[in-house]
């Protein structure tokens, strides 16, 4: 039995209680016109909040969020692209993985950890001819939020087909996808959507919409053309997580009665930047070179991440993100999406200069 305690990860989050409350009602039947209304408050809801085309179309996918890369990768590209793949840490890798199962040709742009794309890196690529580029515009990983608006002028001058993994990121930074001219955006409802796991959200601009009916992707469950055809009358081709997508559309109400996605992002923000203001009393290092609001990557200068993340949560009640992998000694994260306020923050800076009185820091 799991208690629960003060979530300072990327996902699962904390709920507001809405939210929470929705979670212990029964699911109800979807296939009727009341359930279309609620889908199609989601898809509006979504494209105001990414600044999305007017004719844009949102796909909310049943999966988490990789469920969305991979259906992004098997429904844009073809064995005739040629992509580029930054790859900066385990999400972009993952990236790699998908356009290498699809037989995707593509050049993968392999960064130092927690370091920024630069724009040296990516011009080595100008004029030749690529068609498409995939990336996670917050590494969540490392913590690297990559320069987004060079990315898109890159592909704009080299006419490239921009694919923007922004899970982590959506609601946390600012994100216009029209005039980044992004073709697709994804996202995923346990991240600052700070709801239940199980849906992932595909945005697509109307050329992106036009390469998905021109595509024939071997798949089924990830097949766009069900989701998009379905979705004009506000359903879904396969029973989708009903009540994610009902715990989803209260959520997007809260922010947009709360000030639409502006304030979300600047709440998340000062959130952010009140922790980082406390965390430089204590022995560690911001490992990352350009942040997102939504997460603080920290180096223990003394001792091991992974032994703060197991104290944290035997001793003191609190969930840090602990880092996989290589870095799971050297990197912890500290997230500030979901229902957190700033007393929350303080309970976490006490703990942790606890633990310095105690010498375990
Ligand atoms: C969380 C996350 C994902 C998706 O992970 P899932 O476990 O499949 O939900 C993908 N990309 C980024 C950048 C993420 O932060």
């Amino acid at each position: 039995m799991i208690t629960n305690k003060l979530n300072f990860t990327v996902g699962p989050v904390q709920s507001s209680d809405a939210v929470r409350e929705l979670g212990s009602e029964q699911v109800p039947y979807f296939r009727t016109p009341e359930f279309s209304e609620l889908m199609f408050e989601n898809e509006r809801l979504m494209k105001a909040f990414t600044k999305a085309d007017e004719n844009a179309r949102v796909c909310f996918m049943t999966g988490s969020g990789t469920a969305s890369m991979e259906a992004a990768v098997a429904n844009c590209f073809t064995q005739e692209d040629k992509v580029l793949v930054i790859n900066g840490g385990s999400f972009g890798h993952r990236f790699e993985e998908l356009v290498e199962i699809y037989d995707i040709p593509h050049t993968t742009i392999h960064l130092e950890m927690g370091k920024a794309l630069t724009r040296e890196q990516l011009y080595a690529y100008d004029g030749q001819g690529y068609t498409g580029l995939l990336v996670n515009v917050h590494e969540t990983s490392t913590g690297v939020h990559y320069d987004i608006e060079m990315i898109s002028d890159f592909c704009k001058k080299n006419g490239i087909f921009l694919i923007v993994d922004a899970i982590s990121s959506f609601l946390c930074d600012e994100f216009d996808m029209k005039a980044l001219g992004a073709s697709v955006m994804i996202t995923g409802s346990q991240k600052a959507l700070a709801c239940p796991p199980g849906i992932s959200i595909i945005v697509l601009a109307p050329n992106a919409v036009e390469r998905v009916y021109a595509n024939k992707p071997k798949c089924m469950y990830l097949d766009l053309k069900l989701a998009l055809k379905n979705g004009e009358r506000g359903q879904t081709p396969f029973t989708p997580a009903v009540a994610t997508l009902r715990q989803i559309n209260v959520r997007l109400k809260e922010i947009e009665a709360a000030g639409g996605v502006e304030a979300e992002i600047k709440r998340i923000a000062d959130l952010a930047e009140d922790f980082r203001k406390q965390i430089i009393e204590l022995p560690f290092e911001i490992i990352s070179d350009s942040m997102s609001n939504c997460v603080t990557p920290l180096h223990p200068k003394n001792v091991s991440a992974y032994d703060i993340f197991t104290i944290l949560k035997d001793e003191y009640d609190i969930w840090i993100c602990p880092n996989g992998g290589d870095m799971a000694d050297k990197v912890f994260r500290v997230g500030h999406i979901g229902y957190l306020t700033k007393e929350d923050n303080k309970r976490l800076i006490d703990a942790l200069k606890d633990m310095q009185r105690r010498n375990l820091l």
